[in-house]
């Protein structure tokens, strides 16, 4: 699929899906089921956390509830300014609730930041985030992230949700795009 535009696999598809079960797991034993309205409330941030927002969930063994929320952070393709609009809101009040964010990958942590303050606003019971990948300038925004899948490199990754010109979301895999990708 895709040619030769990927120039290299970074995480492959086991190693992803082996990584959620260990994040389910953790999750699972911090969010015990609470029966009734208690359901933990996961919220997923569109479009780039959409895969593993569903396999995430399927792999949770207590019952969770999902939310979506779209947002777009003014900036170029490749980096956020932390300005961020919504596009689209939860569609119910979180209040009261257990709510972990679900994200594809924390770059600069501009986005997260301004995403945490918001829903923060919004009187949860509690807020933590769970990220797929973080890459190394997370570091500079105090951002608390309690679950985090994968540390990569600085480069930027396509696939299993996260594109290029909305392109490679359907990867399985993650990887990196060749130069002739970015230069056509
Ligand atoms: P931040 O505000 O943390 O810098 O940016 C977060 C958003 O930028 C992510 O949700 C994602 O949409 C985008 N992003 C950051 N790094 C990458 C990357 O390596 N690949 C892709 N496809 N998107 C990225
Ligand atoms: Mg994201
Ligand atoms: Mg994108």
């Amino acid at each position: 699929m895709y040619g030769d535009d990927i120039a290299s696999v970074l995480i492959t598809e086991q190693q992803i899906q082996d990584k959620i079960k260990e994040l389910a797991k953790q999750v699972a034993d911090d969010y015990p089921e609470r029966g009734d309205r208690g359901d933990l409330l996961l919220v997923g941030v569109l479009k780039g956390a959409v895969m593993f927002m569903t396999d995430f969930a399927r792999a949770l063994p207590v019952p969770v509830q999902m939310e979506f929320m779209a947002v777009s952070s003014y900036g170029s393709s490749t980096s956020s300014s932390g300005v961020v609009r919504i596009l689209k809101d939860l569609d119910r009040d979180i209040a009261n609730r257990h709510v972990v964010i679900v994200e594809d990958i924390i770059d600069s942590g501009l986005t997260l930041s301004w995403l945490l303050k918001n829903l923060a606003s919004r009187n949860p019971a509690s807020l933590e985030v769970c990220t797929l990948l973080r890459k190394p300038d997370a570091v500079k925004v105090e951002v608390p992230v309690k679950y985090v899948g994968f540390e990569i490199p600085n480069e930027f990754v396509v696939g299993y949700g996260l594109d290029y010109a909305e392109r490679y979301r359907d990867l399985p895999h993650i990887g990196t795009l060749d130069p002739k990708v970015y230069s056509s």
